[in-house]
């Protein structure tokens, strides 16, 4: 089982939070301008690599709170979270994991 850290309440067991998919994915400004295929991608398409993903959770039995977590999909390694606001460069957060001070 996973331990998550929520930015807002700290680390919490795995069955706490509802995955979300994805994170930082931008929305087409005007959805009704753009194509068939462009509005298909921005709703289904998502790379699902094997590595560092930057995803959403859902903190659905503690603050109810958004946020994102890097994590490494290949082994489950988690290298940081953070607010849905912010968005730390890969480094930052490796470097707040190595202090123990991940958010
Ligand atoms: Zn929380």
């Amino acid at each position: 089982m996973l331990k998550i850290k929520c930015p807002y309440c700290g680390d919490r067991d795995e069955t706490e939070f509802s995955y979300g998919g994805e994170a930082h994915i931008e929305r087409p400004d005007s959805p009704s301008e753009v194509s068939d295929e462009a509005w298909g991608a921005y709703l289904f398409g998502r790379p699902n690599k094997k590595g560092l993903m930057r995803e959403r959770w859902f903190h659905v039995h503690g603050c109810r709170r958004w946020f994102n977590l890097l994590r490494d999909t290949s082994n489950h390694t988690i290298i940081g979270s953070y607010t849905a606001l912010e968005k730390p460069s890969i480094a930052e957060l490796k470097k707040e994991s190595r202090k123990g001070g991940a958010k």
